[in-house]
């Protein structure tokens, strides 16, 4: 039972809104009435009575307007009440009553119902004139029995203050030595709260939350009034007068007095079911959530952890179990997540099978530590109708401490960081650094001026060309068009730098068009006086992907006016992650039209026999890490004949790449290569350069 005094407490503070409050022992229909009407003292009076139904029954007879009158009998019958009660459904009784001889509307509300003491509280108000009161302050007869006036005052200008700042989100500030809240009107009537100064809010609060997420709600309070923790950042569903749950992020602070005590506890709560950024399947916050989630803390300079979580080979469940079976396991999934991410942060749904776990109090080996129980957790113990499966995760990592910096620039750097954890490190977590010489910092900036030098009409990019010779002549045969970005205060970066984390960005198919453009143009100077020239243009796998990158390259061919016989692209072995389908066809598909087609980097990674069998290349580029020591070991120059005479037996043409030395392109010569590029020749040149020096060789 709680002390009278408390609710001594808390019925003072709904008199602000209410004319009567009642308090109902559910057990003995025992209540007590509070009442402001017209006294100083609302203590004054408080009345014991013995059956509050049937005091209810009184007042309908004696007071409610006879057209309402039986629906609010009906309404207020034990059962019936107590029913809907329970259930939570009772939010509100609207009704008239006569005063002065006229029908004047009123509600009988279910303030709070404190679910194992059988206990409730009500609240009659006159609707008519809450607009007027509710956004005034609870009248000196019923706030400063509690709290000195000055005090209050004091809380009103915070709050002020804090609902300035925290646009579009529900704002809540409490004076914790006297435990009186103010609260947002929006969120009062949204959640049908009693009212917008509440004594004891935090447990009201409480009585709104889904009970699955009660549990981490009320230990972050705890902390927080126990000065253990200086603030949360969670994720809940709390219940509305409509009794649906909306998703909502709560974030706040402690703010502490001149002797260090805790004093106010505000922040503000984000509904999302009102932004709409929900998931429909996992009732997680969605992409543009996200987004919109690291877009505010980037510009409130506010460090943050991320963590994107994928699910390994997913289509190999929905393969065995069906698609109905593959969403229920996305949807635990989600669940777990978002029950573990606690009061550390917030959990979203990206596409597909990613997820994300973003915090503004972990660190990067909290996290760490958290995806490795995660990981346990299901790769041990996870099952659905009783089947355990064992799920393999995957997990990209980045801290954010640097905030001139845009979401899509960060959402790089951290699928990048995931690829790497799923195709290198078997699904360990990976931390998106900034290599072995930058600062992890440094380097985020950077990739954020080169992502935005693509939107400044290519401001920085140039593509510098190294000439391939033929290994019979040694003539210029071609070129390599290398992509470099120039800026004063990077200077040159090299696109090892920047490729492969931009690479899956959508901006970097534009990029890449531009990279297509400007080679062609420069080629088709070249080719006026060397007519034979081939440019060689590197591809990124993910251009590949995009259903309409053969047209664009005829297309650009076409708006050039260049041969595509004169025009051979580059693809990498990590061309191996798309559907061998879809390559299969972009292949054939432009070698119909005369376009070339490299294999390049032929023997980094993996072994590619199968691939070259299987895929007609015109051109193998046997990778500069192999030749490296072709001077000194055996072992890999039987390997060269061993590959350069599979070659030929598959009828492709083979280019050596890295040569350095005459030694080294005497040593080649001796198999069946019929191109050679390397800096014995030329490094790669700014286009002016080269075509100083193209007829030279
Ligand atoms: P890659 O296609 O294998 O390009 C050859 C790289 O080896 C170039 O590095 C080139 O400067 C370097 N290189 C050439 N000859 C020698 C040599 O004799 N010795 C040594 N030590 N290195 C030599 P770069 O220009 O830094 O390019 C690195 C990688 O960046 C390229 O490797 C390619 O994968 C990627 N890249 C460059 N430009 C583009 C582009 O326009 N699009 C795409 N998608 N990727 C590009
Ligand atoms: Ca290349
Ligand atoms: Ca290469």
């Amino acid at each position: 039972m709680k002390s009278d005094n408390i609710f001594n407490k808390i019925a003072n503070a709904l008199l602000g809104d209410y004319e009567r409050v009642f308090y109902v022992d559910a057990q003995t229909d025992e209540f007590r009435e509070f009442s402001a009407d017209g006294v100083n003292d609302p203590l004054q009076t408080q009345q014991k009575e013995n059956d509050f139904f049937s005091s209810m029954a009184n007042y309908a007879q004696q007071s409610v307007y006879e057209q309402d009158r039986q629906v609010f009998i009906q309404s207020v019958q034990k059962d019936n009440m107590l029913s809907k009660i329970k259930s939570g459904c009772m939010q509100s009784i609207s009704y008239r009553i006569i005063k002065d001889g006229k029908p004047v509307c009123h509600s009988l509300c279910l303030i709070r119902y404190m679910e194992d003491e059988n206990c409730f509280i009500l609240g009659i108000k006159n609707t008519e004139k809450t607009e007027a009161k509710d956004t005034q302050a609870p009248e000196n007869n019923c706030g400063n029995a509690l709290i000195p006036q000055q005090r209050k005052q004091k809380l009103e200008a915070l709050f002020q203050a804090f609902s300035v700042v925290a646009e579009g989100s529900y704002v809540y500030l409490c004076d914790m030595k006297y435990d009186l809240s103010i609260w947002s009107k929006t969120a009062v009537d949204t959640f049908g709260l009693p009212s917008q100064y509440m004594y004891g809010a935090g447990d009201i609060w409480e009585d709104h939350i889904h009970p699955e997420d009660r549990e981490t709600y009320s230990s972050g309070i705890n902390d927080i009034f126990m000065g253990i923790s200086t603030g949360h950042d969670m994720q809940y569903r709390a219940r509305k007068t409509t009794g649906e749950y909306d998703v909502c992020t709560c974030k706040g602070v402690v703010l502490r007095d001149e002797n260090g005590d805790p004093e106010y506890f505000g922040g503000a709560i984000r509904n999302h079911g009102l932004h709409g950024h929900v998931d429909s399947l996992t009732g997680l916050r969605n992409q543009y959530g996200f987004f919109e989630d690291l877009q505010a803390n980037l510009a409130n300079n506010r460090n943050m952890c991320i963590c994107l979580v994928g699910i390994s080979k997913f289509s190999e469940i929905n393969e065995v179990y069906g698609y109905h079976f593959g969403n229920t396991v996305l949807q635990k999934f989600g669940r777990y997540l978002f029950e573990h991410v606690g009061n550390h942060g917030s959990a979203y749904r990206l596409d597909g099978t990613k997820f994300v776990v973003l915090s503004t109090t972990h660190s990067v080996s909290d996290m760490k530590q958290r995806y490795e129980n995660l990981r346990q957790y299901f790769r041990e113990k996870f099952r659905i109708d009783g089947k355990q499966l064992v799920i393999e995760l995957n997990a990209g990592i980045i801290n954010v401490d640097s905030f001139d910096i845009d979401s899509q620039t960060v959402y790089a750097c951290l699928n990048f960081a995931y690829s790497e954890s799923k195709i290198l490190h078997h699904g360990d977590a990976v931390e998106f650094t900034g290599g072995q010489t930058n600062e992890n910092r440094y380097r985020i900036e950077q990739l954020h001026t080169i992502r935005a030098s693509i939107t400044q009409d290519y401001n920085g990019f140039y593509i510098a060309y190294q000439p391939v010779v033929d290994a019979a002549t040694k003539k210029l045969i071609g070129a390599e068009a290398l992509l470099r970005w120039k800026n004063e205060k990077y200077g040159v970066v090299s696109p090892d730098d920047f490729i492969p984390v931009l690479e899956r960005d959508p901006l970097f198919c534009v990029l890449g068009e531009w990279i297509l453009k400007t080679s062609l143009i420069d080629a088709k100077k070249i080719r006026e006086k060397n007519p034979d020239f081939v440019v060689h243009v590197n591809l990124s796998y993910s251009q590949l992907e995009k259903p309409d990158f053969v047209d664009m390259v005829i297309h650009t061919l076409q708006e050039v006016d260049y041969p595509a016989q004169n025009l051979c692209l580059e693809v990498t072995e990590r061309c191996r992650l798309l559907n061998i389908e879809l390559l299969k066809n972009i292949i054939v598909n432009l070698r119909g039209k005369g376009v070339k087609i490299a294999l390049d980097d032929f023997g980094t990674g993996f072994s590619s026999v199968s691939l070259v069998k299987e895929l007609n290349f015109d051109i193998i580029k046997i990778d500069r890490s192999f030749v490296e020591n072709i001077d000194k070991e055996e072992i890999v120059r039987n390997l060269i004949e061993h590959f350069t005479n599979l070659a030929s037996l598959f009828g492709t043409s083979v280019c050596v790449e890295g040569v350095e030395t005459e030694e080294m392109m005497k040593i080649i010569c001796n198999y069946p290569v019929q191109s050679l590029q390397g800096y014995y020749f030329a490094k790669p040149l700014p286009f002016d350069e080269f075509i100083d020096k193209a007829y030279m060789i």
